[in-house]
């Protein structure tokens, strides 16, 4: 069996004390790649460390870009650094975590969308995807994008919706502009009803699935902490819900990655 982490963050301090062992156990566990965001401070070396990260492992792959919590520290200085850092290694694949967290407001709402649109454009010139995240924004989310990369052109890959949070509706808005949605370990919560009515408009060739580790924990171990190799809860889970075998939903979901990517595994 093949899966996909499309979305986790083993480049913290919290996968330091065993950071092989995690990489391996996922490997172990048909985990066949990894999309290891890179998050913190454009102006610190947190990001080399998320690219070193990638390239210690074949099959660890990441991404740069500055999340809106940060979004204050986003200026030309950072640009340029994290510029340098997807030209330094070919497994940078794509840009982000970016987008608008309106539930925490770590950064002002008004630097949050200049930083959002700011590094969608830089991502073009770069032709890398996006990797969004949306938290209690989500009309001003699909407003950006639809601006940004609309209107929608056949076959185009623009993104991927990460922990998908928001309505089935916005789930039918982002699909067509060329964004993959990917569902997290919360979509098996017991109160998450609303995430698996739009999980239930999503089809299988639109949909990846993640961790977003260390948080997020899937149902069985939610209360530890999070790892790639937990990612095949959260497709059993799918694959119940869709009614498809667990073997079918995990190739699936790892196709649409590959595709998207453009990488051979
Ligand atoms: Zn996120
Ligand atoms: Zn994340």
């Amino acid at each position: 069996m093949n899966l996909i982490d499309s979305h986790c963050h083993i480049d913290g301090e919290q996968f330091d004390a065993d950071r092989d062992e995690v990489v391996e156990r996922a490997r172990a566990g048909g985990v066949v790649a990894m999309l290891n965001i890179g998050t913190g401070d454009p102006h610190s070396d947190d990001f080399r460390r998320t690219v070193a990260v990638a390239e210690r492992y074949d099959n660890v792959y990441c991404s740069v870009g500055v999340h809106p919590h940060d979004a204050k520290l986003y200026d030309d200085k950072a640009e340029e650094h994290l510029i340098e850092m997807v030209k330094s290694s070919k497994k940078v694949i794509a840009w982000g975590e970016i987008g608008l967290d309106y539930y925490y407001d770590h950064s002002p709402r008004d630097v949050q969308r200049d930083g959002f649109r700011r590094q969608i454009r830089t991502a073009k010139e770069l032709d890398l995807p996006v990797i969004i995240h949306s938290r209690d924004a989500d009309d001003e989310t699909v407003e950006i994008l639809r601006e940004e990369f609309g209107p929608p052109e056949g076959g185009t890959q623009n993104g991927i919706m990460h922990c998908f949070g928001g309505t089935a509706a916005m789930a039918e808005a982002l699909m067509p502009l060329g964004f993959l949605i990917s569902f997290a370990g919360n979509v098996t919560f017991k109160k998450a009803d609303n995430l698996r009515e739009a999980a239930r408009v999503v089809p299988l060739d639109k949909l990846l699935i993640e961790t977003d580790c260390p948080f997020l924990t899937p149902v069985p171990f939610r209360g530890t902490r999070n790892e790639p190799s937990f990612v095949v809860h959260t497709a059993k889970f799918l694959a119940d819900f869709y009614g498809v075998e667990l073997e079918y939903l995990a190739e699936q979901t790892t196709t649409n990655f590959t595709n998207f990517f453009r990488i051979d595994l």
